[in-house]
């Protein structure tokens, strides 16, 4: 099954039992209530959130038509996930595999959850089944081309030890004088530093290209080991996306061998309306003496942007091509 590594995690804790309902925070002593917030039921188990409560079962009920076994309301945990994880038969309102929309359903359902609770938003089931269905189809899609549709535009956080690069390069048809710049952020989403450089006579992919390769070199020399680079790009990253594929373009050759200096590195696709804050870098007003500009605090009117690029809306966009050594 192909999703998101973010949602394999979920499934991973979710077998375990390890997801931090109301039982659980219980039991750890993090809280004197165990009751579901959304129907007040005494016990929010994770089966609870998942299957049982009436904000959801109904539209299990709906779903099930044609997947349901007489035991799906009976099974215990770990043997309902994993029988609903590995059923393969179609759904038939994504024209894909079961486990692909139930494994989005009970990505979606934590989620709004988690909304009701900490920020007292409120979802009902036919939005909840609108936006599975929607995710499920994007994750087929997803599994069966390069590139593929990514569900998030939001500015995730990468995993606790990894940073972000988000790059951009800017083209100007007039004078020539084109330039790139890039942000590093922690996995708190932290600003971490930027950088900024004027290039000569590149068109967009070389300057989106110039921009990575520059990024990839300043991590090395800040020893960030773990990077998730992200551009808007589609070209450059396809470019970058086949690691043992030959180019003739030598920028791609610099790439590849600067990132045999990072431990792990991966390539992700944004669209352009959350990669605006390098897009505000990349055209700092500087002096175009060629020089490497990077800074270890954001100039005025950066935070503000980028306070929108990690809470952008979420839509569809081309995106997670993974290239993982
Ligand atoms: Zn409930």
């Amino acid at each position: 099954m192909s999703i998101p590594e973010r949602i394999r995690g979920f499934l991973w804790l979710s077998i375990q039992d390890k997801l931090l309902t109301n039982v659980i925070r219980f039991k750890s002593h993090l809280t004197c209530n165990t009751s579901c917030s959304i129907c007040v039921a005494p016990s929010e188990s994770l089966l609870h959130i998942f299957r049982d409560c009436p904000s959801i079962c109904t539209l299990w009920s709906h779903l099930l038509r044609i997947h349901i076994s007489p035991d799906f309301f009976l099974l215990p945990l770990g043997m309902w996930l994993v029988r609903g994880l590995r059923s393969n038969s179609i759904c038939e309102l994504t024209a894909g595999p079961w486990n692909m929309m139930f494994a989005t359903l009970l990505w979606l359902s934590w989620k709004r959850r988690n909304a009701f609770v900490f920020s007292g938003i409120k979802e009902d089931s036919s939005t909840l089944l609108h936006h599975s269905k929607h995710w499920a189809h994007l994750y087929n899609d997803s599994s069966s081309s390069r590139p593929h549709l990514s569900p998030f535009v939001c500015w995730e956080p990468p995993p606790s030890d990894w940073v972000y690069l988000t790059i951009d390069g800017v083209v100007s048809q007039v004078s020539g004088r084109d330039s790139i710049g890039g942000i590093f952020h922690d996995s708190m989403s932290s600003f971490l530093s930027w950088y900024f450089k004027k290039v000569d006579f590149v068109d967009a992919p070389q300057a989106e290209l110039w921009a990575i390769l520059v990024g990839v070199r300043i991590s090395w020399n800040l020893d960030f080991d773990y990077v998730l680079i992200q551009s808007d790009s589609v070209e450059a990253i396809t470019l970058l996306s086949h690691p043992h594929q030959y180019s003739p373009h030598v920028i791609i050759h610099s790439i590849r061998s600067s990132l045999l200096s990072l431990t792990e590195y991966a390539f992700t696709h944004i669209c352009c309306e959350v990669n605006v804050g390098a897009d505000f870098l990349s055209k700092y007003d500087a002096p175009h003496d060629g020089s490497l500009l990077t800074f270890s605090a954001p100039p005025p009117g950066l935070s503000p942007i980028l306070d929108r690029d990690i809470s952008g809306a979420p839509t569809s966009v081309l995106g997670d091509l993974n290239v993982m050594v």
